[in-house]
């Protein structure tokens, strides 16, 4: 059985006070469900909602981390100190760092070491642009960052590793890709990893759909054979809509 999970990425939201108000109406609504459930604050606001998910069935997430352990590395967190506020996951590229921040393939493998190094679980972050889809280039586009972000990583290192399958051209557009259109790639991101690690680890990864995934098409994405879940961006930001996601997703 492969561990099912939803994920909200709040981005750049919520101050301290307003995520203390959101992680509260989220833990007293928070229905029973098979999928685990991942809130992933800005920074600043991790060590509050850190200690309000303390022996709750919710888990803490980062949105980020350098791959570096300390240094001069000005505005940075390192993964030693999410680990110190209990993180359990941490989100690897995603495509605004990638596509906002410059972040290349190489930083991202490097951050992905770290993370797997420091006992982080990553949610690994692959999709592809709307011209590179129009192009026919998807597989390309996430094989290579497939292969890119495991190299030199075994399978015992990747242990916890889950995938995110977001397209660039869903994110936060209100456009999420259909059930079938995410069907293919996860599809795709299992058979490579089958191709790299075998069949058995494939199997059990755990591949998320992220792109405007609302209450009202949870549903049908996660009845996908490969869906295991969902990364949730703007409608994790309302309990309301977050814990709708949850109940909704399929069972
Ligand atoms: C995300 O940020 O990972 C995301 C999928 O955003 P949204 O749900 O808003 O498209």
């Amino acid at each position: 059985m492969r561990r099912k999970i939803i994920a909200g990425n709040w981005k750049m939201h919520k101050t301290v006070r307003e995520a203390e108000e959101l992680v509260g109406s989220i833990l007293s609504g928070l229905p029973d469900t098979p999928y685990e459930v991942v809130v992933c604050p800005p920074f600043t606001a991790l060590y509050r909602v850190s200690q309000l998910l303390k022996g709750s069935r919710l888990k803490l997430g980062a949105q980020n981390m350098h791959y570096e352990l300390q240094g001069a590395f000005t505005g940075e967190i390192s993964a030693p100190m999410l680990k110190e506020l209990d993180v359990v996951y941490v989100i690897i590229g995603h495509s605004e760092r990638r596509h906002i921040f410059g972040e290349s393939n190489d930083v991202i493998a490097k951050k992905l070491k770290r993370a797997v190094e420091t006992g982080l679980k990553p949610i690994l972050c692959v999709g592809e642009k709307l011209e590179e889809r129009e192009g026919g280039l998807t597989e390309e586009v996430i094989g290579r960052q497939l292969n890119s972000a495991l190299e030199g990583l075994s399978r015992e290192d990747l242990g916890d590793l889950v995938i995110a399958y977001e397209p660039v051209w869903a994110i936060g557009t209100g456009r999420n890709a259909t059930p079938q259109q995410a069907q293919e790639v996860h599809a795709f991101i299992r058979h490579r990893l089958s191709e790299l690690y075998g069949d058995e680890f494939a199997d059990s990864r755990t591949i998320l759909y992220g792109g405007s995934v609302k209450p009202h098409n949870i549903l049908e994405l996660t009845k996908e054979r490969d869906v295991d879940g969902a990364l949730v961006g703007g409608a994790s930001l309302s309990a309301e809509s977050f814990l709708e996601i949850v109940e909704k997703a399929h069972k």
